[in-house]
C-alpha cells in the first residue's frame, strides 16, 4: 500500500484548477515514513484526491499522477507513454520530444526520441523511485534500440538526487544523426546541451530556413542548427558562438550537408554585435537565440537589459527588408515582458519594425496555460521595411 499524504484545501484546489504541483506549505500531514515515491493523497476532510509523486526534500512536495486509484505500475506508465506518443503522430522529424513532463501529465519526466534511441530524464525524487517501471514502459511503448538516462540536469540537485549519465537498456552511440526537414546534423546524446539538441526550436528553424536569403547571421548558434537551415537558401551565413566545441560540431554538420557557405566565429556575441554595428555591416536575416539570461527571478532586471542590448544591436544591423528572429528561453521572462523588451529595443533602434509573428515552442513541447512552467520559449519574427 502506498503511504498517505494529507493536503490543505488550498492544495486540493490547486489540483482542481489543473496544476499538478502541491507545495510543502500545503501539506497538512506528511507520510509516516518520509521516503520519496508514489503516495496516495487525501484532503483534510478525508476525501480521496488521487496519486502523486512525493519528494520529501523538495519545495514541490507532490506532483499529481492520477485522480484514480489504479496502481501506478509498468502498465500504467506504458499506457501514458503511448498516449503521449500518439499525440505526436503528425511530427515530421527523426528527433522529437515524446514526453514533455507536466504538459503530458507525466510530471518531471522527459523522454526524447532520437531515431531508434530514447533519452530519458527523471527530474524528481519521487519519479526516481519509479525508475524501473518507467524504463520498462519506454521499452514497451517505443521499442528503442537503447535508452540513455541524461540525469545530469542541475534541477535534480533540488531533489537531493545525484547527477549521472548512463545507458540503462540496449546500446546508445555517442553521436546520432538527426534529420530535420532538409537538413541533417549530428547530436551528441551524452554530452550535448539538454538531451543533445534544442528540439524545442525545430519548427522555428524550419521557418527561418524557408525565409533564408542574402546574407544571414546566426547569433548564439550552438552547433549551427539554425545556420544549417539558413544556409540552404541564403548566399552566406555567419554563425557566432562562444563555445569552440559547439562550433567544431557545427563545421562537421555543414560538411555532412555539403554546405560551404557558413563562416564559424568563436566570440562573445555582445562584442560581435557591437563590432558589426560599428562597422556598418548589414544582414538580411538574423537569428538571436541566447541562453536563458534570467535563471532566477532575482536576475530578471539584468537579464532584460542583456536581451534588450542584443536585440537593439541586431535591429540596427538589419538590411532594408531584413528579418529578425528573436528568442528568449527564460521562464521568468514571460511573453508580455518579452514583447515589452522588444518594443523598447525597437523604439531605441529608431527603426520601424513590423511584428510578423510571435513564436513559441515546437508542437512536441506543448504549453499548458494552466501550468505556466510548461512554457518557457517565446520568440518574435520582426521585419524592417527600410
Ligand atoms: N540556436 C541554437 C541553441 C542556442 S543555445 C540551436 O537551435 O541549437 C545558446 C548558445 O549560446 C550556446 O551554444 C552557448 O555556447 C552560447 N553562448 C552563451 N553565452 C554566449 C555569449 N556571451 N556569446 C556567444 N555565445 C554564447
Amino acid at each position: 500500500m502506498p503511504s498517505e499524504v494529507v493536503v490543505t484545501a488550498r492544495g486540493a484546489r490547486r489540483w482542481e484548477s489543473g496544476h499538478p504541483w502541491i507545495y510543502r506549505s500545503d501539506v497538512r500531514r506528511e507520510p509516516e515514513v518520509q521516503e520519496p515515491g508514489v503516495v496516495t493523497v487525501r484532503s483534510a476532510r478525508d476525501r480521496y484526491l488521487g496519486r502523486a509523486l512525493y519528494s520529501p526534500a523538495s519545495e514541490i512536495r507532490l506532483r499529481l499522477l492520477s485522480r484514480g486509484d489504479e496502481p501506478v505500475d509498468t502498465a500504467w506508465w506504458t499506457a501514458r507513454l503511448r498516449e503521449a506518443h500518439a499525440r505526436r503522430a503528425a511530427i515530421d522529424a527523426t528527433a522529437y520530444r515524446v514526453v514533455h513532463a507536466e504538459a503530458d501529465s507525466l510530471p518531471s519526466l522527459i523522454v526524447d526520441r532520437y531515431g531508434p534511441h530514447a533519452v530519458v530524464q527523471l527530474l524528481s525524487a519521487g519519479l526516481e523511485r519509479c525508475r524501473a517501471d518507467v524504463i520498462a514502459a519506454v521499452e514497451e511503448a517505443l521499442e528503442p534500440d537503447g535508452i540513455l538516462l541524461r540525469n545530469d540536469a542541475p534541477v535534480r540537485q533540488h531533489e537531493n538526487l545525484p547527477l549521472e549519465v548512463e545507458v540503462v537498456s540496449g546500446t546508445v552511440p555517442d553521436d546520432v544523426e538527426v534529420e530535420e526537414h532538409s537538413v541533417r546534423y549530428r547530436a551528441a546524446l551524452r554530452t550535448g546541451q539538454k538531451t543533445g539538441v534544442f528540439l524545442d526550436q525545430r519548427e522555428n528553424r524550419a521557418l527561418a530556413g524557408r525565409l533564408g536569403r542574402g546574407r544571414a547571421l546566426d547569433i548564439f548558434s550552438y552547433q549551427g542548427a539554425f545556420a544549417l537551415h539558413l544556409a540552404q537558401r541564403a548566399d552566406s551565413v555567419v554563425a557566432v558562438d562562444s563555445s569552440a566545441d559547439a562550433l567544431a560540431r557545427g563545421r562537421e554538420n555543414a560538411d555532412l550537408n555539403g554546405l560551404a557557405n557558413i563562416e564559424w566565429v568563436e566570440a562573445n556575441a555582445f562584442d560581435t554585435l557591437r563590432e558589426l554595428e560599428r562597422s556598418g555591416e548589414r544582414f538580411d536575416l538574423i537569428v538571436l537565440d541566447p541562453p536563458a539570461f534570467a535563471k532566477t527571478k532575482a536576475s530578471l532586471g539584468r537579464a532584460l537589459a542583456g536581451y534588450k542590448e542584443v536585440n537593439l544591436r541586431a535591429m540596427r544591423i538589419l538590411a532594408p527588408g531584413g528579418r529578425l528572429f528573436s528568442f528568449s528561453c527564460s521562464f521568468h521572462v514571460g511573453r508580455a515582458l518579452f514583447l515589452e523588451m522588444i518594443a523598447a529595443a525597437a523604439a531605441d533602434s529608431g527603426r520601424r519594425l513590423a511584428l510578423e509573428r510571435t513564436l513559441g515552442q515546437s508542437a512536441d513541447h506543448p504549453e499548458i496555460p494552466a501550468i505556466p512552467e510548461t512554457g518557457y520559449l517565446k520568440g518574435a519574427l520582426l521585419r524592417f521595411d527600410g
